[in-house]
């Protein structure tokens, strides 16, 4: 069977007329090109058609797409909504429960918006390895050298300073010690109201509620945004029951229920505290084209925005190549 292509987005906004416009986000002019092209080359579909195609019922449509949007940011509402709304499209969203319901700033967000400050990345990086040093002893730290050994590296979106920061304020220090340093930043950098600042960034209950109703499907994203694979079997079971509340307020059928693990990460814990609640499915951040079928019911892989074309005439690329398969 044709496998199912899922599209990953986080922020989408008008990047220039914004006040943070280093942000790593997709520009609104691109993501209405990126949504030009996927109707020119696929059928977008729906969580519950995915459900229903994973339950052995209705077979999905030739290359389905899905389009998901992680992390319940205010973009997913202002920008993307009417944008998907305007051409009939489907999609799911991810917010993280706690950023909906009690409005707090996530590392991860706090994070991005430290790196897009316009701070000198060099000043951020002396200023945790300086932190770390002065404090080493209480908190047990390595020594510098170690961390920077372990996660200096590149990936596919980022440069290595930029993957030493988030690494280090992610989840490589104590999670207390992180959050101070956070905060510490984000304070020097940013803004000094966090309370704010998440009200202005992130999507409330009410918004939410206003998707549901036009038909978008919300799932879980975890409750506090935890790097679950990390976390031992009770507070990763503590989490995603607490991230319940969120789906649970919005009135989402039990049978719909999904999840999509924060910075892609769960072990065979995760997968199996999905099952005893009830999770049809899950989404990762490998990727690759989903496969829709049992064995990967809870690791379906999902594309980022960044490897599909942002051109409505594109020529398809591989990944609509291997859709086409
Ligand atoms: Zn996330």
């Amino acid at each position: 069977m044709s496998r199912l292509t899922i599209v990953m987005y986080h922020y989408v906004r008008p990047l220039a007329r914004t006040r943070f416009p280093a942000i790593k986000g997709l520009d609104t002019a691109a993501f209405d090109e990126q949504l030009a092209y996927v109707q020119r080359h696929y059928t977008v579909i729906d969580i519950s058609q995915l459900i229903a195609a994973l339950d052995g019922g209705e077979p999905l449509p030739l290359r389905p797409a899905l389009l998901s949007f992680d992390d319940g940011v205010m973009d997913h509402y202002t920008y993307a909504f009417p944008r998907l709304a305007a051409r009939g499209m489907k999609a799911v969203f991810f917010p993280p429960a706690s950023v909906a319901i009690d409005r707090k700033l996530l590392d991860v967000n706090r994070v991005h918006y430290i790196l897009a400050s316009g701070a000198d990345l060099g000043a951020i990086v002396t200023y945790i390895d300086a932190r770390c040093t002065d404090v080493a002893a209480e908190w047990k730290l390595q020594p510098v050298a170690a961390y920077r050994e372990q996660y200096w590296a590149a990936n596919r979106f980022d440069p290595a300073p930029v993957i030493y920061v988030k690494r280090m304020l992610q989840h490589a220090l104590p999670s207390r010690l992180r959050a101070m340093l956070a905060a510490e930043l984000f304070g020097r950098y940013v803004s000094s109201d966090e309370t704010a600042f998440a009200e202005e960034l992130y999507m409330s209950v009410d918004h939410l509620r206003v998707m549901a109703t036009a038909g978008m499907n919300i799932g879980s994203h975890g409750d506090a945004h935890h790097w679950l694979g990390r976390m031992d079997r009770s507070g990763q079971q503590k989490d995603i029951l607490s991230s319940l509340r969120l789906l649970e307020a919005l009135g989402i059928e039990h049978d719909q229920y999904t999840m999509c693990y924060p910075y892609g990460d769960y072990n065979a814990d995760t997968i199996d505290l999905l099952k005893a609640s009830g999770f049809k499915a899950a989404f990762t951040t490998e990727c690759d084209l989903a496969n829709v079928t049992e064995a990967h019911r809870y690791t379906l892989a999902r594309l980022d925005t960044n490897d599909l074309p942002k051109k409505a005439d594109a020529a398809p690329n591989v990944w609509t190549e291997r859709a086409n398969a």
